[in-house]
């Protein structure tokens, strides 16, 4: 096939290249670069079977493939607070535009959609299956991004009962590996990069919230599964249930990087949900997917790819 993936010079879209072009594909990698980079993709430069594309998803594209993948969005709170208004709009007129593609040649579309279309999730709903419909302020700092995929996953919805567009929804909780930025504001990239540095380990609040942690390897094998099954149309939660407050995640670090950092905690952000665990009951049903890398074993990897990071200078 012929596959276009928007944010394709991400952290995720350049696994997922690599995973497609594996397979055999032929694969369109489109990035305006805001948060992705060339350096990401550059070892595909030289497979005729890969092109970089440097557009920016609001912008209309006409393209003959078979399957889009639309990963194109700010996704670390730092960036994506950044230019708030490019954010919402990179969500929005990005899904109108992949689902006008998909519509006009017949591509199936898939949205990376996010475990942050639950919001702050109410204490009893917990694991967040995907019936949940959230809790989620509207016009908060993190609105941009929350409201932005939020009217996507409406849009995916609306394409598909609409024009019969075929889509897939997957909503992603958070995932880390090597790529990933090191200067994003994540809590992985941050704490890694912290304790490399003998830098104090930068805990917000008391640490006590919570969030799960899918491995990147894991999170491409959801999402190959997911987009080749056939009829699943609705959003389907993708991640792994391990769930650790991010004072456990921060004393993992300390513990496997060997650093003399020590913990300090600094103010909460506006609207920091306090709890973040998936419901993968349909992923397991109906993909027969579930993630099989512990934190433990996923630290390992990307702690030794920032560390190459940081001796390079890059
Ligand atoms: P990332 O920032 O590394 O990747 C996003 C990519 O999109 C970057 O390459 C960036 O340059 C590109 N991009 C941004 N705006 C664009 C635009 N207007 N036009 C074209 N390209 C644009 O982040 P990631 O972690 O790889 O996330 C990929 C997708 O997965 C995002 O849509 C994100 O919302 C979603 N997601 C990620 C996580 C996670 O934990 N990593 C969790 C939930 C959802
Ligand atoms: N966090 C932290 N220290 C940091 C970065 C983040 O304590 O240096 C916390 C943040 O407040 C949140 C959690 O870690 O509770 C996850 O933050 P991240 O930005 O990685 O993703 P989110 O799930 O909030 O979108």
């Amino acid at each position: 096939m012929r596959i276009l993936i928007t944010g394709g010079a991400g952290f995720l879209g350049s696994h997922l290249c690599d995973r497609l072009l594996g397979d055999g594909h032929e694969v369109i990698c489109m990035d305006n670069f805001f948060t992705g980079r060339k350096r990401n993709v550059l070892h595909l430069m030289e497979n005729p079977l890969f092109e970089l594309m440097r557009h920016d998803v609001t912008d209309p594209f006409k393209l003959e493939v078979d399957q889009i993948y639309n990963l194109a969005c700010p996704a670390s709170p730092v960036h994506y607070q950044y230019n708030p208004i490019k954010t919402i709009k990179t969500s929005v007129m990005g899904a109108i535009n992949c689902l006008g593609s998909g519509k006009r040649v017949g591509a199936r579309v898939f949205q990376a959609s996010t475990s942050e279309v639950y919001g702050d999730p109410d204490p009893s709903v917990h694991p967040q299956p995907e019936s949940y419909w959230g809790n989620v302020n509207p016009i908060g700092i993190r609105s941009c991004y929350d409201e932005g995929k939020r009217a996507a996953e409406t849009l995916f919805m609306d394409y598909h009962r609409q024009n019969g567009v075929d889509i897939r929804i997957a909503r992603i909780f958070n995932t880390y590996g090597p790529r990933m930025c090191p200067d994003d504001g994540r809590v992985v990239s941050n704490f890694i990069v912290q304790a490399l540095q003998g830098k104090d380990i930068t805990v917000y609040g008391e640490g006590q919230q919570t969030r799960s942690f899918c491995y990147c390897d894991d999170l491409i094998d959801g999402f190959v599964s997911l987009m080749n099954q056939e009829a699943v149309i609705g959003p389907m939660n993708i991640g792994n249930p391990g769930e650790f407050t991010i004072l456990e995640l921060a004393q993992k670090v300390i513990a496997q990087t060997g650093s003399h950092s020590k913990i300090i905690h600094e103010a909460l952000p506006q609207d920091d949900p306090k709890q973040r665990q998936p419901d993968i009951n349909q992923a397991q049903k109906v993909l027969g997917w579930e993630p099989t890398i512990t934190l433990d074993e996923g630290l390992k990897p990307t702690i030794a790819y920032f560390d190459k990071v940081l001796s390079e200078g890059s």
